[in-house]
């Protein structure tokens, strides 16, 4: 899989001969070979795609590459030596860069470099038109997401079996994490989050060694990766019993979230989905107690474009997948959020996430 043709319209569309990826999820976007860290390079033209690596990632890259011409950078013969070459060679007069992700130092290295030339191309940010290439999520990108997010889902259907008053935060969070790597996972999207009772109070919360006690919720956020996308889900689960708060606080929770999720449709704001959800909770009387976005984009990274937060004035694109994920928090008392993955459609949206989201108590 690799994404030169759309990145090459792309690049006739802002006026650009090519585009250096230097970061890895870019990077790896375009080409579908991922190597960490800024020690590998990509160049794409509006006509072929270069490859720069080192010895440690050549035999790899060259198993996985297509459509790509591969440069092995060596110590006689650097990154910048062997760009400068190419970009003579492919008369690339306007280069793009990664604006957002490049270091400071590391922009000023390049552009050094390339003055060295008698006509240095002139460095042009292409962040911004990346990450509106990326929203729009392909066949093959939809069948990873999936796959991460079933992966994800048979260790959540797994864990709950192990949650019981007794076990710690961080055993969940430890077990969720070998299971999904178990189901085929190559990592985490991110560290789980899994808060308990009074800890379900932070949206982030980190894992601790509290035990759960029966009578408390349990939150856990948590996701893996799979040929190189991201998953992202959020179920809450009672512990023994609910109070009736407890059980009108996550009703209400559903309730916005299956709100936002119904005004999900192409071509429409981001704010709009954000504020179908949040005026059900500020109906029911917990406004103040959702203190965070609707919705974020999941694709190569676990938070990118689009978003769906009360300053998203952008319609979102058919193809894009966002996280429809509400919450309440009580400080010092109580949490709860639930959170799937949907996929944008011009008629409005396909869930990709399949676990049952009615109250349980285990
Ligand atoms: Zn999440
Ligand atoms: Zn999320």
């Amino acid at each position: 899989m690799n994404h030169y043709a759309s990145i090459a319209a792309a690049l006739e569309a802002e006026n650009l001969d090519g585009v250096l990826l230097t970061g890895e999820a870019n990077r790896f976007y375009a080409a579908g070979f991922f190597t960490p860290g800024e020690d590998a390079a990509a160049l794409v033209t509006r006509k072929d795609a270069v490859f720069f690596t080192d010895a440690r990632y050549t035999e790899a890259a060259s198993r996985c590459l297509e459509e790509t011409e591969l440069r092995e950078v060596k110590p006689g013969k650097g990154l910048t030596d062997q760009l400068r070459e190419v970009l003579f060679l492919k008369g690339v007069h306007r280069l793009g860069f990664e604006d957002a992700s490049m270091s400071v130092r590391s922009f000023r290295r390049l552009e050094k470099a390339l003055s060295e030339e008698k006509a240095p191309p002139a460095l042009l940010p292409a962040s911004e038109a990346l990450l509106k290439l990326r929203q729009t999520k392909d066949a093959e990108e939809l069948r990873r997401l999936e796959a991460a997010q079933g992966i994800a889902e048979r260790a959540l259907e797994d864990i709950l079996k192990e949650i019981r008053p007794g076990v710690t935060e961080r055993e969940i969070a430890a077990r969720l994490q070998y299971l999904m790597l178990h189901y085929g996972a190559s990592d985490m999207s991110f560290d789980p989050i899994v808060v308990s009772g009074p800890n379900g109070s932070l949206p982030h919360g980190v894992p601790s060694e509290k035990e759960i006690q029966s009578g408390e919720f349990v939150t856990m956020d948590f996701g893996c990766v799979y040929g190189g996308y991201c998953s992202d889900m959020t179920r809450t689960v009672a512990v023994g019993s609910v109070t009736e708060e407890m059980e009108r606080v996550y009703k209400t929770v559903l309730a916005a979230q299956e709100a936002g999720i119904a005004a999900v449709r192409a071509g429409v704001s981001g704010k709009e989905v954000d504020a179908a959800a949040r005026s059900v909770i500020e109906a029911a009387g917990w406004g103040e107690c959702f203190s965070h976005s609707f919705g974020h984009g999941v694709g190569v990274e676990i938070h990118e474009a689009p978003s769906a937060a009360s300053s998203s004035e952008s319609p979102l694109p058919a193809g894009a997948v966002i996280s429809a994920e509400p919450g309440i928090y009580i400080p010092g008392r109580l949490g709860v959020r639930i959170e799937d993955v949907v996929l944008v459609t011009p008629e409005g949206c396909r869930n990709l996430t399949k676990a049952p989201k009615d109250l349980t108590v285990l």
